[in-house]
C-alpha cells in the first residue's frame, strides 16, 4: 500500500532541522519511502493522493512516561502534596480492581485522547492489580494495538513501600516478580511488533536491591530497556539518601544499575553529581512538567541537563497527575515554566521542546532508529496539522508550534503509515462508543471514591 502526501509544509527533524515547504512525503509499506519537492515524485498507479496543500507534517509526538489508567481518576482529587494524591490514587486503583474489559475502555478513551493531539507513540507505565494478572496487561496492550498506536509496555512492580503507608506489599520475593515478568515480556511481544516491552520498577526506594539487581539481568537477557520514576519529590530523593546512605543515583550505580537503556521519570531532585552520572551512562530523563507542576514536585533542571549532553523526553505522565494526553501541552509548559523561575541562560528554547517531543522521546524509548523524525526509511508516523490562525504567518514554525499550538490543528495522524485519524474522523474504533462506555465507568469509580475519602489518611 502506498499513499502520495502532497504538498504540505515538512517539519522533518532530521540532522539539519529541516524545515521544507511544498514537499511531497512518499509513504510505502508503512515506511517514509521519498521526500521530496513537489511534482517531483513518480507515483505508481495504485498509489493513493492527499492533498497537504497549505498543511504542516510533523513527526509523530512521542509520551515517554504516561499512565493511561489515570484516565479513570481525572478530577478526583485536587491534593496539596504528592504523598497524599498518591495514597488516595492508590487506595482507588487497588478498591475499583478494574476487570480487563474496564481497562480496555479506560485504556482506549485515553488512546484517542492522544491520537487526537498528534501523539502516536506512548509508554504506558501499567501495573496490574493484583500483580501478576497478565490478562489485565494484556488488555492495555490491545487498547494500544487497537486504536492503532505505537506503545511500550512499561509492566510496573515494586516490594517495598517507604513512601506510600497506604500500598498494601504481597508478599512476593523479587524472584517471582522477576518470574511474572518474563511471562509478561513474552506475552507482550508476542502480539505485534508496534508493541515492545519495558521493565518498569516504581521507583529505586520501592524496590529492594536484589529486584533492582535482578531487572537489571532480566532487561539485559531480553534486550529490553528499563524505565522507572526517580526523585520525583524532594521526600523521595531524601528517603533514598536516608536508605541508602548516599544520593539515589549514586547508588544506582554501586550497583550497577545504570546504562543508555534506562530512562527516568521527573528526576527533579538530583544534585550535579547524580546529572553527571546519568550522562555518563546515557540513560534518558523523561520530562513531565504538567505533573510536576500539578502535584507541586519541584522544577527540573533541564536546560542544564540539555547543556550537559543528556538525552531529555516528554511525558503527560497519568491524566490524575498531569492534565491532558498531548504533547504540545508539555512542550509549552517546558519552555514556559523555566522562565519564571531561571534566568534567561537556563531557559529551555521552543527547538529543544520540539526536539524532546519527538526524538528526544524515541530515544528514551530506545526507538530512534524507527520514529522521532520524518526521514526517508523510518516508520511512517506523521502528523499532519491543519494550518491554524495561531500559526499564520509561519515566520518560525516551530516557535509557533511550540507557543502557540495545542493541539486544535491536528487533522489526520498515521502510524505505519495507516490512518489513526483522517481529518478528524477516528479510523481504527468506534470512538463514539468507547466513550460512550467510559464514561459509564464512572458512576462505579464515584462509589470507589466515596469509599476511599471516608477512609482516615
Ligand atoms: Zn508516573
Amino acid at each position: 500500500m502506498s499513499l502520495l502526501l502532497k504538498g504540505g509544509t515538512i517539519v522533518t527533524m532530521n540532522d539539519r532541522k529541516e524545515v521544507l515547504s511544498d514537499h511531497d512525503v512518499l509513504l510505502e509499506d508503512g515506511r517514509i519511502a521519498s521526500i521530496a519537492p513537489t511534482g517531483s515524485i513518480i507515483k505508481g498507479r495504485s498509489t493513493e493522493e492527499l492533498s497537504c496543500d497549505g498543511k504542516i507534517i510533523i513527526p509523530g509526538l512521542v509520551s515517554a512516561h504516561s499512565h493511561l489508567s489515570g484516565i479513570s481518576q481525572r478530577g478526583l482529587w485536587d491534593e496539596t502534596s504528592f504523598e497524599s494524591w498518591s495514597a488516595k490514587t492508590f487506595a482507588l486503583d487497588s478498591l475499583a480492581n478494574f476487570s480487563s474489559e474496564e481497562i480496555y475502555l479506560l485504556h482506549c478513551a485515553a488512546c484517542i485522547e492522544f491520537i487526537r493531539h498528534g501523539v502516536t507513540t506512548v509508554l504506558d507505565m501499567f501495573s496490574a492489580y493484583p500483580s501478576g494478572a497478565l490478562d489485565k496487561v494484556e488488555a492495555a496492550c490491545k487498547a494500544l494495538l487497537d486504536t492503532g498506536m505505537r506503545g511500550i509496555m512499561a509492566y510496573s512492580f515494586r516490594d517495598q513501600s517507604p513512601d506510600n503507608q497506604g500500598v498494601t506489599l504481597t508478599s512476593t520475593i523479587a524472584e517471582d516478580i522477576m518470574v511474572t515478568a518474563r511471562a509478561c515480556a513474552e506475552r507482550v511481544t508476542s502480539l505485534s511488533s508496534r508493541l515492545a516491552f519495558m521493565l518498569a520498577p516504581s521507583a529505586p526506594q520501592r524496590c529492594s536491591d536484589r529486584l533492582l539487581v535482578l531487572c537489571g539481568k532480566l532487561a539485559e537477557e531480553l534486550g529490553v530497556g528499563v524505565h522507572t520514576h526517580l526523585a520525583e519529590t524532594k521526600s523521595h530523593a531524601e528517603t533514598g539518601r536516608a536508605i541508602y546512605g548516599e544520593p539515589i543515583v549514586k547508588h544506582l550505580e554501586r550497583i550497577g544499575f545504570l546504562n543508555s537503556g534506562l530512562s527516568v521519570a521527573h528526576s527533579i531532585w538530583l544534585d550535579d553529581e547524580e546529572i553527571s552520572l546519568l550522562r555518563k551512562y546515557d540513560a534518558k530523563v523523561v520530562h513531565n512538567p504538567a505533573s510536576n507542576m500539578r502535584l507541586g514536585s519541584g522544577t527540573t533542571r533541564v536546560k542544564e541537563m540539555i547543556r550537559s549532553g543528556l538525552c531529555v523526553g516528554l511525558g503527560t505522565d497519568s491524566a490524575n497527575a498531569g492534565t491532558v494526553y498531548s504533547i504540545f501541552e508539555q512542550m509549552k509548559l517546558a519552555v514556559l515554566l523555566p522562565r519564571c523561575v531561571w534566568r534567561p541562560e537556563n531557559w529551555v528554547l521552543p527547538d529543544e521542546a520540539f526536539e524532546m517531543a519527538t526524538l528526544g522521546g524515541a530515544r528514551a524509548l530506545l526507538l530512534d532508529q524507527a520514529i522521532g523524525s520524518i526521514e526517508e526509511g523510518k516508520r511512517a508516523d506523521l502528523v499532519i496539522l491543519d494550518l491554524p490562525l495561531s500559526l499564520a504567518p509561519m515566520d518560525r514554525l516551530v516557535s509557533q508550534l511550540v507557543f502557540a499550538e495545542n493541539g486544535d490543528s491536528v487533522e489526520t495522524v498515521f502510524v505505519d503509515g495507516k490512518p489513526l485519524m483522517l481529518e478528524r474522523h477516528i479510523q481504527m474504533i468506534d470512538e463514539e462508543d468507547i466513550l460512550a462506555q467510559a464514561s459509564s465507568l464512572q458512576t462505579r469509580i464515584r462509589e470507589t471514591q466515596a469509599e476511599v475519602l471516608a477512609r482516615p489518611f
